[in-house]
């Protein structure tokens, strides 16, 4: 038996990827962050991580209002950020997969395999 919990939350950041895609402007996102996360210890009272701890801790490390060619030391695509969210995310929880939204139609998933 498992369970995962799922939490969203979002940010919104500006990039250009110039070097991938010819005279790209800078631009913004309002980007949509779904993490979704492994429950293995499910308590008697019926859960083990709390949604707005995570959220907080989401919060916490999302780059909200940057610039994110300059904030990150790799290309800010939507795969690279959503991989970076993903392991800074596991230093603190069990996460399983991770999809970022760059707008209502875009969105890519990074999990590991055999996770
Ligand atoms: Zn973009």
């Amino acid at each position: 038996m498992s369970f995962y919990i799922i939490i969203r939350s979002n940010f919104s950041a500006a990039h250009r990827l110039k070097e991938l895609m010819n005279d790209e402007e800078i631009h913004g996102h309002n980007y949509l962050v779904e993490v979704f996360i492994k429950e293995e210890k499910v308590d008697k009272k019926g859960y083990q991580f709390d949604f707005r701890e995570v959220e907080k801790f989401l919060k916490s490390i999302l780059p909200e209002h940057k610039f994110l060619n300059e904030f990150f030391d790799f290309a800010p695509t939507c795969e690279n950020i959503a991989k970076y969210l993903f392991y800074k995310i596991k230093e603190k929880y069990p996460i399983v997969k991770i999809r970022l939204w760059e707008n209502e139609k875009y969105a890519c998933e990074y999990e590991e395999k055999n996770s």
